[in-house]
């Protein structure tokens, strides 16, 4: 678990390294103390007999001398006090004291011997020049005290001792000592093997923490391509498995973007176009977030998520960047040559409060149901996910979906039809719902943005056409619809099913099959011929949720439907609305001409049943007359 920590982090191990470093470094400047405070401690004790006795020496030969005559031209002039006192400079002489010796200053500044307690072979004569080194013998003669200066010499301890003898106050005379020992060669040695065992230590730390940044930068960027999407260069589904671990639900609004009528693009103008105008949604959907604080993963084929940051109460700003997005997309040219461009548009659907789903997949699936709405309600909108229109707030997994198929919790509810003439019920429609191990009642909205796209729809609609020819062969008095979409017309099994259906159970005529008007079925000539077929079997074809997108009359010839339901928005505000009004005025007329039946949906009160009564609308469903229920 830690290595995976450190893995993950690379950086804490690079800091870690930098501190042992620092510990060593530390340590090193440490032992060079250590040899300084050694070899000072060893001068002192080295030097500590050796100045008392000079001091005494310097006495002795301040005794030789008359204090009434000078005492530079004393010595100078007189050769024996001389001899006597280069006697005394010999005294001082030892193995670790190579020189005595007294020196003046003269007029010039310049240091000049005047007796010298080395052996004649090395003897300095009288006047003698010395050369000092260093500015601090100048020094005794303000402070008229002893003076140590020390040499530094590589193998060696060494001092110049000097004591000031003065007269009438001044400093006339300074005897000096030349001291010096050899330093001890085993302490040397430690220390010397501490320096390098340090040194040591540091170069190799160095060389890991040089590997280790380079492993760092090559794992970042490794990571980098592992993570981002090579044609949209925003985040790929890898990264929003990573990012379920560590994003914090409260800081952000989530939505889920599809293009609209992608497949229709590729279709036209081909796959590279429409990798092109990926790039383009993608670089205008980047241009427009914040891009510190806003996260794009392209997690479908023509599907983002964007996590939007917002504080707790205040989705605005949040709102606004997901606006200006859909909006730029609006706007957008998408060019296809210089010269030709197509607009695109997005269907986005929107959780602003991810933060109230147990796991970041829920709050995800919220903002899928909200963005199969916004397909539903005719494509190129926002739609915000709301618990109140939407229920219950439930989902289920794939698996929870496959569980329910094999238990048999997958069930219909019916909602009549009714003759608006009779009021009498002359159709049910079949709705898809499911059973949760609660007992919850599902709706498709909660089902099928997790199955869509996946083999387990086609399942789902088999299982259904399963329920309701048991319930037709149950009920020889009742017709029943079911809701086809494209993709089942061509599948040839539920094709099988169907004919069987109607060679077998003589179902033809009592099954009815709703299909949503899409430019799928008029682009697919096999579903075209299908359709032809089953209709020659006996089945009725309904027209789905007419007036809702791709409205066009054209396509009733084509189908050669039987009904069509008018899509369920017009039909609510048919009473407010002039528009709608007029939208099925003229469907109604067009129908009666072309001998197709109309039904009109969510008739929910009287007043929108009269309405459409009195424009002759063939056929009612709605809360008004009945909710979907089980069917007994
Ligand atoms: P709508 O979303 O409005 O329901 O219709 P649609 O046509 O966009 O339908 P859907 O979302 O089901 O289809 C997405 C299409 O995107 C299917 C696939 O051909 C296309 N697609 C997926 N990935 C890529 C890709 O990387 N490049 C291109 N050019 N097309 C892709
Ligand atoms: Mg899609
Ligand atoms: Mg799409």
């Amino acid at each position: 678990m830690k290595t995976r920590f450190f893995i993950k982090n690379p950086i804490y191990l690079i800091l870690l390294t930098l501190s042992i470093a620092t510990i060593l470094i530390l340590l090193l400047f440490g032992t060079f103390k250590l040899e300084d405070k050694i070899e000072d401690k060893m001068f002192e004790i080295s030097t500590l007999d050796v100045i008392s006795i000079t001091q005494n020496s310097a006495n002795n030969i301040e005794n030789l001398l008359n204090p009434e005559k000078d005492y530079i031209s004393q010595i100078q002039k007189d050769m024996p006090l001389r001899h006597h006192i280069e006697k005394n400079l010999e005294l001082l002489l030892t193995k670790n004291i190579k020189y005595a010796y007294v020196i003046y200053r003269d007029k010039k500044g310049t240091f000049r011997f005047l007796a010298d307690g080395s052996d004649p072979s090395d003897k300095a004569f009288v006047n003698q020049k010395l050369d000092v080194f260093s500015p601090k013998w100048n020094e005794i003669y303000e402070i008229k005290e002893p003076l140590m200066i020390r040499h530094t010499f590589l193998q060696e301890l060494s001092m110049s001792y000097l004591v000031p003898i003065s007269q009438n106050g001044q400093v006339e005379l300074i005897l000096v000592i030349d001291f010096s020992i050899k330093k001890i060669e085993n302490i040397n040695q430690i220390i010397e093997w501490m320096k390098n065992a340090i040194l040591s230590i540091i170069v190799i730390i160095a060389i890991f923490l040089l590997v280790l940044i380079i492993q760092t930068i090559k794992y970042t960027a490794v990571k980098k391509t592992a993570y981002i999407d090579k044609l949209t260069n925003v985040y790929n589904r890898n990264y929003l498995h990573e990012l379920q671990e560590f994003v914090n639900l409260n800081d952000y609004i989530l939505a889920a973007i599809d293009i609209d009528h992608f497949k229709k693009v590729n279709d036209t103008y081909g796959h590279e176009v429409g990798d092109k105008v990926l790039k383009q949604v993608a670089n205008t959907i980047l241009l427009n977030i914040r891009t510190k604080d806003d996260i794009v993963i392209r997690y479908g084929g023509e599907e983002f998520l964007l996590l939007i940051r917002t504080t707790r109460d205040d989705h605005l700003s949040a709102l606004n960047v997901l606006e200006r997005i859909f909006k730029n997309i609006q706007e957008n040219h998408f060019h296809v040559t210089k010269k030709e461009y197509i607009e695109v548009t997005i269907s986005v659907g929107v959780n602003l409060v991810p933060e109230k789903s147990r796991t970041f997949s829920d709050a995800f699936k919220l903002a899928d149901i909200a963005l199969y709405n916004a397909k539903n309600k005719g494509r190129n909108n926002i739609e915000v996910y709301d618990e109140q229109g939407n229920g219950n707030g439930l989902t289920l997994s794939i698996n929870e979906i496959k569980d329910a198929m094999e238990e048999q919790r997958v069930i219909c509810h019916y909602q009549a039809i009714v003759d608006a003439k009779t009021q009498e019920i002359s159709h049910y429609e079949a709705l898809l719902r499911v059973r949760d191990k609660e007992g919850n009642i599902l709706m498709p909205y909660q089902i099928l943005p997790v199955i869509k796209g996946t083999f387990i729809l086609r399942n789902i609609t088999k299982t259904v056409l399963k329920i309701c020819r048991k319930k037709l062969l149950e009920r020889p008095d009742i017709s029943v619809n079911v809701n086809l979409n494209p993709q089942d017309i061509i599948n040839e099994s539920i094709l099988k099913m169907l004919i069987e259906y109607a060679r077998e159970d003589q179902l033809g005529s009592r099954l009815g099959i709703e299909i949503v008007e899409s430019e799928d079925i008029i682009n697919c000539p096999d579903a075209k011929e299908n359709l032809l077929m089953l209709k020659n079997l006996g089945y009725k074809i309904f027209i789905d949720d007419f007036g809702s997108g791709y409205s066009n009359f054209i396509y009733l010839t084509q189908i050669k439907t039987d009904y069509i339901k008018i899509d369920g928005e017009i039909i609510k505000n048919i009473l407010t609305d002039r528009v709608s009004y007029l939208l099925v005025k003229n469907i109604v007329e067009f129908s009666k001409e072309a001998n197709i039946k109309v039904i009109a949906e969510y008739v929910s009160n009287e007043e929108i049943f009269s309405e459409i009564q009195m424009l002759g609308v063939d056929y009612a469903q709605g809360y008004y007359f009945s909710k979907p229920a089980d069917l007994v």
